[in-house]
């Protein structure tokens, strides 16, 4: 058992992103000669150079192939810095769905970045014209369709979370890898959760742990809770603000609203904003792709299809034509009077929409702020559930004042706002609980399994929970945790034939 291991049976596994950490999720794999690269995100709580992977400590003109998991900024947001600023020359894989939101998103971010209140010392990483430029070299794929290139196959599998998002199964030389990316497998409204691959033996999982061992409490009583907080909020004249990620989950919200909206004719005359400038194109690529969702939604397609056209009105319908939500493309068209619940993003609370309306509402203690989503340490939306007395402004701060403020070493000096509002916290992340993860990984019963996408003490719980179940096995199974730039050479037998 103790034999030395040739290194070419050896699976390297490298974090250049996304190790102990949530954010900028970038892995690379090297097997046989053979180099796969995981997502190219940005953090979220960074700017500038240090937001991206450690693209230094990797030579990526050896990548042949990357594989994007799913369209958010965590995961996507640096791949046009790859394919422009960096000497990768291999090939991109995402799916269809994630290729089509991915293009609208990245543009956005790009005009959001440029404009935003930090944007005098953000470098810029690329621009709209590297994005636009870069994007055909991406190529689409579809869920459980197969793909060969220089001998590694590649499968994505859906994985819940938000539309397009994959689980990928790849294969070298008969090493088969599963990357779950971020996954769900709780029922929502409007996608397919995700599933065991069936009839295949996989050799390593490489798993988020996003919430550690940590429970949900069941979607039902989840969805009243959080209804019940903004409907109290609603009832004491205050204003709700769902600070939320542009797409993705945000659907997921206002499907949600609208139907209870339609079943509660005393809120229909508070308006339910989604303020993102992209509301309008990505409920178009949402019409689009319903064939990519679960039964459920497919069933409203149908019924409101039949609907409109009862009433004569071709044309409309489809199960993204919300009745009770109103889009608004940017706050000079908002009229800040009387209740309303508000959707807007960016969902961390780090400057934009969201940012500038928690500024404006935070003083006044009838309003309330409800996060839904995970709070990556280090953004406000993090900050704001320590329900802090004040909180800086970033957007509020008048070119004047700040100018003056400036110290001699060159920093702002701090606007503090007051901060009244409630803050509560009803997670619709759709990532797994700590239960559903264990019985996944259970389920797949993979002898090795590296985590990734967590914080380092919700890993490390469920790390050991991992390692405690090992007690009741034949076959002890390998559980890592590799910090970002940490090599990680885990050994396997020749007898792998391909
Ligand atoms: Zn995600
Ligand atoms: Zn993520």
């Amino acid at each position: 058992d103790e034999e030395p291991v040739d290194p070419s049976d050896e699976l390297m596994f490298l974090c250049l992103g996304g190790g102990n950490e949530v954010g900028r999720s970038c892995h690379i794999l090297q097997y046989k000669g053979k180099t796969v690269m995981l997502d190219a995100g940005m953090h979220p709580a960074y700017e500038g150079l240090s937001a991206l992977p450690f693209y230094d400590e990797f030579d990526l003109s050896t990548v042949d192939v990357l594989l994007i998991s799913h369209f958010h900024l965590d995961h996507a947001a640096s791949l046009p810095y790859v394919l422009s600023k960096t000497n990768f020359k291999g090939r991109v894989f995402m799916t269809h769905p994630t290729r089509a939101i991915y293009k609208w998103l990245l543009q956005d971010s790009v005009r959001v970045g440029n404009t935003s209140s930090s944007s005098e010392q953000r470098t810029e990483l690329y621009t709209e014209a590297d994005h636009l430029a870069t994007f055909p070299q991406i190529e689409p794929i579809d869920y459980y369709t197969t793909h060969t290139v220089s001998s590694i196959r590649i499968t994505p599998y859906p994985a819940g979370h938000v539309l397009g998002a994959a689980m990928f199964l790849i294969e070298i030389a008969g090493l088969k890898i599963l990357f779950t990316g971020d996954y769900s497998r709780e029922e929502d409204r409007h996608l397919i959760s995700a599933e065991v691959p069936k009839n295949i033996k996989i050799d390593v999982l490489i798993t988020e742990s996003t919430y550690g061992i940590a429970s949900h409490i069941p979607r039902l009583e989840r969805e009243a809770a959080l209804m019940k907080s903004i409907t109290s909020i609603l009832n004491r004249g205050g204003r709700v603000l769902m600070p939320v990620f542009a797409l993705g989950r945000a659907q997921e919200l206002l499907l949600i609203l609208d139907e209870y909206w339609a079943r509660h004719a005393e809120f229909q005359k508070i308006p339910i904003y989604y303020a993102s400038n992209l509301a309008r194109k990505c409920m178009v690529v949402y019409q689009t792709y319903v064939g990519a969702m679960n039964d459920n939604i497919k069933r409203r397609f149908r019924e409101r299809l039949a609907e409109s056209e009862a009433a004569g009105d071709v044309g409309r319908g489809g199960p993204w034509d919300l009745h009770y939500v109103r889009s608004l493309k940017s706050l000079d068209r908002f009229e800040d009077v009387g209740g309303c619940v508000m959707l807007a993003s960016p969902g961390m609370l780090q400057n934009g929409v969201s940012r500038e309306l928690l500024e404006r509402w935070a003083p006044d203690n009838r309003n309330g702020v409800i996060i839904t989503g995970y709070s990556v340490e280090g953004t406000m939306a993090k900050q704001i559930m320590t329900e802090p007395e004040s909180i800086p402004a970033v957007m509020t701060v008048r070119e004047g004042a700040r100018g003056r403020g400036r110290t001699a070493g060159g920093e702002a000096e701090k606007v503090m706002i007051p901060r009244r509002c409630t803050v509560q916290e009803y997670s619709f992340a759709a990532h797994v609980s700590g239960t559903e993860n264990r019985e996944f990984i259970e389920e797949v019963a993979a002898p090795v399994v590296i985590l990734v996408h967590g914080e380092k003490h919700n890993m490390m719980r469920l790390k050991s929970k991992l390692l405690s179940l090992n007690a009741d096995k034949q076959e002890k199974v390998k559980v890592y945790s590799p910090a970002n730039c940490e090599e990680l050479k885990i050994p396997f037998k020749t007898d792998k034939t391909a």
